[in-house]
């Protein structure tokens, strides 16, 4: 039997700067009831729940289709709340606050005991993140509670970044969505973890282990492996960010990638498969004429990974609406918040680069 996952949901367009003290008032009663609210956050759309409401956090992961051993992150409108969830709270936790947020950034700390174990899917740590855009902050501080929120779209589905891509995933299966529009980021936080000996990335985000590391020095570890199989983050295991074309990342040199590309175009252009291209704007396919049966998508600017972030999941959604039967994904330079855009677009082709 499908689990059931209806509900009537209530849609809001929210002014992103000024989000309007009726819509905020409404929705935060609805997830301190339990209610299940998507809302925009600065990197992409969440999908909330009460965290002492263990029912409404089980239902989070029905309507997502999410695994029930990935955990959740825990959005906190304030600094000040963050003892109410962590058990211990470490100099370097204090020492990246006070520089990065609220922001991108989310920190794995020990859990309170009083949040509850679903939340974390077992864990005894909890991951806290304070988001910066307008609708979070003034909801959270609303709803005066914790709020765990996984991204807002179909598990396996590219995140969400528009409200209209919280609708086609979650409407009918959630009470009520905050559409704001476009997110800023694009991909989601970065996941560092200070349980350890040293700090680490488990994932990475909106703030690059640069910027991290211009704070706490060379103490912090990169990701030390992209595996698919070897995750370090339990989410970071499953084939994520996903259009339903296969999707294949070529990594190297822009020009010597493009003739690669074009190459193997070949064969798909003779049987009218339809394929997209993901490239930057120093593409010199770009300038081409292109066969009318493939798409030419531009991240943006290969020297500002921030463009490729921004675009990428509206991008890779695109490829399903358009009935893409293809991608080509160029790599981008893996520096600053290209190392999440490459990271995002190496689960989306399932691990398959081809390294020219
Ligand atoms: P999402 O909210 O869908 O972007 O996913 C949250 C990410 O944070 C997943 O990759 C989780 O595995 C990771 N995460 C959440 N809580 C923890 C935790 N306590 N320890 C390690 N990773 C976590
Ligand atoms: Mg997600």
């Amino acid at each position: 039997m499908a689990t059931r996952t209806d509900a009537t949901t209530k849609i809001f367009r929210v002014n992103p700067d000024q989000p309007e003290a009726n819509y905020i008032e409404e929705a935060a009663r609805v997830l301190r009831d339990g209610g299940l609210v998507a809302f925009p956050t600065e990197t992409v759309y969440g999908l909330g729940a009460n965290i002492y409401r263990p029912e409404s956090i089980k239902r989070i992961y029905r309507v997502k289709g999410r695994p029930g051993d990935n955990p959740l992150i825990v959005h906190l409108y304030s600094i000040e709340q963050v003892p109410e969830v962590a058990e211990t709270i470490p100099d370097s936790f204090r020492i990246l606050a006070d520089r990065f947020l609220p922001g991108p950034l989310t920190m794995i700390l020990p859990k309170k005991q009083s949040v509850p174990a679903v939340v974390s899917a077992g864990l005894s740590t909890v991951a806290i993140r304070i988001p910066a855009h307008p609708v979070a902050v003034k909801l959270l501080a609303e709803a005066a509670v914790p709020v765990a929120a996984p991204s807002a779209n179909l598990s396996g589905r590219p995140s969400p970044t528009l409200g209209s891509h919280v609708i086609d995933d979650l409407q009918g299966r959630v009470e009520m969505i905050l559409d704001a529009g476009p997110t800023g980021v694009g991909v989601e936080s970065t996941v560092l973890d200070l349980t350890g000996e040293r700090p680490r990335i488990l994932r990475p985000g909106g703030i690059s282990l640069e910027m991290l590391r211009e704070v706490l020095g060379d103490t912090v570890e990169a990701p030390e492996t992209l595996d698919v199989e070897r995750p370090l983050a339990p989410g970071m295991k499953y084939r994520h960010y996903a259009p339903k074309a296969p999707l294949l990342l070529f990594h190297g040199e822009l020009s010597a990638v493009e003739e690669e590309i074009c190459k193997r175009l070949a064969s798909q252009v003779e049987a009218e498969e339809k394929v997209a291209i993901l490239t930057f704007t120093e593409s010199e396919l770009a300038k081409q004429e292109l066969p009318t049966n493939v798409i030419l998508y531009s991240l943006g600017s290969k020297a500002r990974p921030e463009e490729a972030a921004h675009n990428l999941f509206r991008y890779l959604r695109l490829c399903d609406q358009e009935g893409v039967e293809r991608i080509y994904a160029v790599a981008p330079p893996r520096q600053g918040v290209g190392e999440a855009v490459y990271n995002r677009l190496r689960k989306a082709a399932g691990g398959n680069v081809v390294e020219i």
